[in-house]
């Protein structure tokens, strides 16, 4: 088929790419001038594993273009949405770029096309799209929601094995035309209406940040009574009706997609005059989490204004050099009002980083220069370099009392006290 994508993001820019490599025909368009600069030079703008074998595979055959024109997808068959839907303050999803891409597809139109949504859209937004202005086009738009559920640092093996593909519409050809799109991948396609594929995606985001949300809870209280969350969360795993998965206690979720997407459940919630207390509560404990991490700072090391403390990851997550709504870069910013000096490292996430960060804020070169006369560590992002550290180095580094706040529990705690640093992880007791 011939595909255009719309966005050339963690969504848009995989989606190009391995449509590309299942044979399909595809033009990626993208507004940025700098990303499309890159593309167009055969780099990509950011860093997901195994993409780049893929869109340099899909550029060398001539199956993968890039535009920054939407007139260039005015030949496909499939247009696929993937742009950027961002939280406003207010919790309130700004759907502008939806809104920008899809009036210059109406306008433009020539003949049918499947109008296909791949960002988070809030329940009832395809619908209204679908009657304010798909109808105003001059030929026949047919609206399928699709929401995606790939998750950036494995995106493509997402791609290729998710657990299930979901498809909103009306119209039975194009469900199934877009659901042969999908041939190549065996998961099963689950067919519904357009507001409810797009619950789907809020409900599948909100349930797995309430998990996270609740096991920290969990930590919090074990460390109050003296249990260790490490056992309990893998027991508590173990039960199949549960699983163990974001059973990880921490720091609390981050990213493009969790914060926003709660925030934006609870919004759609209020104005459909109803109170999602158990939302409001997830919310309000992950952002509490982040706060944790200052006062457990604050309780160990005494005044902070004459700290210095390393802070090691900066991704809100392994794998990815996305910084979007990172705990780290939060704490970052709390433990700079009280007079802290920070320096830190991430593997891949510095460049976007010091985009944001205060120029007072030291960004080393590696993990072993950023620890340099730190009296404090705080590991905010479990990449596995920081847990196969050499301890007795880091010891000679750092300067007492040699904390180090262990914020995602990925650290060899017995070691490092072996080691003669303190430890603290999250819900662990002092000595595990
Ligand atoms: P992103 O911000 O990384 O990328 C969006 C891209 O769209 C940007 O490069 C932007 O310049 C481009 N764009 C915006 N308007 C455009 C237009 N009119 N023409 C051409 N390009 C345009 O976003 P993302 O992380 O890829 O997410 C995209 C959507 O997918 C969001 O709704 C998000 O919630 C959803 N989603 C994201 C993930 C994820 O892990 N990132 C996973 C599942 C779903």
């Amino acid at each position: 088929m011939r595909i255009a994508v719309i966005g050339a993001g963690y969504v848009g820019l995989v989606a190009a790419a391995c449509l590309s490599r299942s044979g399909h025909e595809v033009v990626c368009i993208e507004k940025d001038e700098g990303k499309l600069a890159e593309l167009q030079d055969g780099r990509l703008p950011f860093y997901e594993a195994g993409l780049a074998e893929i869109f340099t595979a899909g550029v060398g055959k001539g199956s993968l273009h890039f535009s920054s024109e939407v007139a260039a997808c005015l030949d496909a068959e499939v247009v696929m949405i993937a742009v950027g839907t961002p939280a406003r303050p207010d919790g309130r999803i700004d759907l502008s770029q939806i809104y920008g891409a899809v009036s210059r597809i109406v306008e433009q139109a020539r003949f049918p096309q499947l109008i296909v949504m791949k960002s988070t859209v809030p329940p009832g937004f395809g619908e209204n799209l679908k009657a304010r202005l798909l109808s105003r086009a001059g030929v026949p738009l047919t609206y399928l929601a699709n929401p995606e559920f790939l998750r950036e640092g494995s995106a493509v093996r997402d791609w290729y094995y998710p657990d299930r593909i979901v498809i909103g519409g009306d119209q039975e050809l194009a469900v199934a035309k877009l659901a042969r799109l999908y041939a190549d991948i065996d998961a099963p396609v689950v067919t519904m209406d357009v507001g409810s594929a797009e619950m789907v995606k809020y409900a599948a985001n909100a349930f797995l940040a309430t998990k996270i949300s609740f096991i920290n809870e969990i930590a919090n209280l074990c460390e109050l009574v003296g249990a260790d969350i490490l056992p309990v969360a893998r027991a508590v795993g173990m039960d199949r009706r549960i699983g163990g998965e974001f059973l990880q206690a921490g720091l609390g979720y981050g990213g493009s997609c969790f914060p926003k997407d709660t925030c934006g459940l609870d919004f759609v919630s209020t104005c459909n005059g109803y109170a999602f207390n158990l939302l409001k509560a997830v919310i309000e404990v992950n952002n509490r989490q982040r706060v944790l991490a200052l006062r457990k700072l604050r309780g160990m090391l005494g005044t902070l204004h004459d700290k210095t403390v390393c802070v090691l990851g900066l991704a809100f997550k392994p794998g990815t050099d996305d910084i979007r709504e990172s705990p780290a870069l939060d704490i970052i910013n709390l433990l700079l009002d009280e007079g802290v000096k920070i320096r830190v490292y991430d593997p891949l996430a510095m460049k976007n980083a010091q985009r944001l960060l205060p120029p007072e804020v030291y960004s080393a070169s590696g993990t072993m220069a950023a620890l340099e006369g730190c009296h404090a560590l705080l590991v905010a992002t479990a990449w596995p370099e920081f847990t196969g550290l050499d301890w007795t180095a880091v010891k000679e580094l750092m300067r007492p009392p040699r904390l180090v706040l262990d914020g995602r529990n990925c650290l060899p705690a017995e070691e490092i006290i072996k080691n003669g640093l303190v430890y603290q992880g999250v819900g662990r007791p002092a000595k595990p």
